[in-house]
């Protein structure tokens, strides 16, 4: 249950209805309380010192449109996605930072085909140990100077709790990759951030538990979160993975995220990724997330799935009447 006390309601009070109904208790212009779902009704000597509450079926509390019916707006300096918007962002680059020329090559390239944020990981969460793991600090700091130079916003993935606090300074998206969507570490420093959260979904994880780990984003007082589809493991081997797009309409329909895709790790090839992403775009979300990259085929990661920049802008000309179609914008 989610419980909103009046503002008469001081913090040591609200501690201790929070101890009591074993509350998490979130402070903001309101405190906010959230309990487990299983708690159905409220107590009624708390009627007087509450202000609203929402009881919800399960432990999609926050996220739960029954509790907040519109789609959260997450905000940039030029833009916003969610909300009233109907905005569909586009967010492009390469799967990792290489080189100041690979990445300027990329941020030039956004510009020219005004994609306002740029993608690219530093701290990569490989498969392998022997395959290259990221530039770390360093990409952070070229990512920096891209941001500075063409203005562009920048969303990096964090990949452990040791580099957090640093990936949390330099983004303006923080990207938490699939692997690291059980990480409670993670999860709960970016519960603390004052920045946009980009959630991935576990390649092996259900929308409950994949909707639970958001929770804990937004439970820390962080609501600015997004949740990101990137394929799901199934016994298809064909492709990489799989785009659960019948996890995407469930998403839209219970939870009041933004939800942006990333049709290009689902697909794993770059022949599909250009028609995976306008299915995406016509599901009416709030992004696509698409790897790009100068040369692909010398990629030091993902090679085979990026796009190369003339597939690229073909399938970026493609997007905006699609969009139009299901009554929304590319920005
Ligand atoms: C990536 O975005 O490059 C990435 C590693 O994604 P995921 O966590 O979805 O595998
Ligand atoms: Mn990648």
């Amino acid at each position: 249950m989610i419980i909103h006390l009046k503002s008469s309601i001081g913090l040591n009070e609200a501690q201790e209805i929070a101890h009591r109904l074993q509350a998490i208790l979130i402070e903001k212009e309101e405190i906010v309380l959230v309990s487990p779902s299983k708690l159905q009704e409220l107590p009624s000597d708390l009627f007087a010192k509450v202000s609203s509450f929402t009881a919800v079926p399960n432990d999609i509390q926050l996220a739960s449109r029954l509790y907040k019916k519109e789609t959260r707006e997450i905000k940039f300096s030029n833009f916003s996605i969610g909300g009233e918007s109907n905005s569909t962002l586009m967010i492009t680059g390469p799967c990792s930072v290489e080189t100041e020329e690979q990445i300027e090559t990329a941020a030039k390239f956004c510009v020219e085909q005004g994609v306002k944020v740029l993608r690219a990981g530093c701290y990569k969460p490989r498969t392998s140990p022997y395959s290259f793991q990221g530039l770390g600090k360093e990409g952070l700091l070229l990512l920096d100077k891209m941001r500075t130079k063409y203005g562009l916003q920048i969303i990096t993935e964090v990949r452990d709790a040791s580099h957090v606090e640093e990936v949390i300074e330099y983004a303006d998206i923080v990207q938490i990759g699939a692997k690291a969507m059980y990480d409670q570490g993670i999860l709960r420093r970016c519960g603390k951030a004052n920045k946009p959260i980009l959630l991935k979904r576990g390649f092996g994880s259900t929308l409950q538990e994949f909707v639970q780990a958001a929770e804990f984003i937004l439970s820390g007082g962080n609501d600015q979160v997004i949740l990101c589809e990137r394929g799901i493991r199934t016994f298809e081997t064909g492709t990489r993975f799989t785009l659960d797009l019948c996890g995407v309409a469930f998403l839209k329909e219970k939870t009041n995220l933004p939800i942006i895709l990333d049709p290009s790790h689902a697909m794993g090839y770059a022949y599909g990724v250009a028609d995976l992403t306008r299915a995406c775009v016509a599901m009416g979300v709030e992004g696509v997330l698409i790897e790009s990259h100068p040369r692909p085929k010398e990629a030091w990661s993902d090679a085979a799935q990026q796009l190369n920049f003339e597939e690229f802008a073909a399938l970026q000309a493609s997007l905006k009447a699609l969009a139009n179609a299901v009554g929304r914008v590319m920005v």
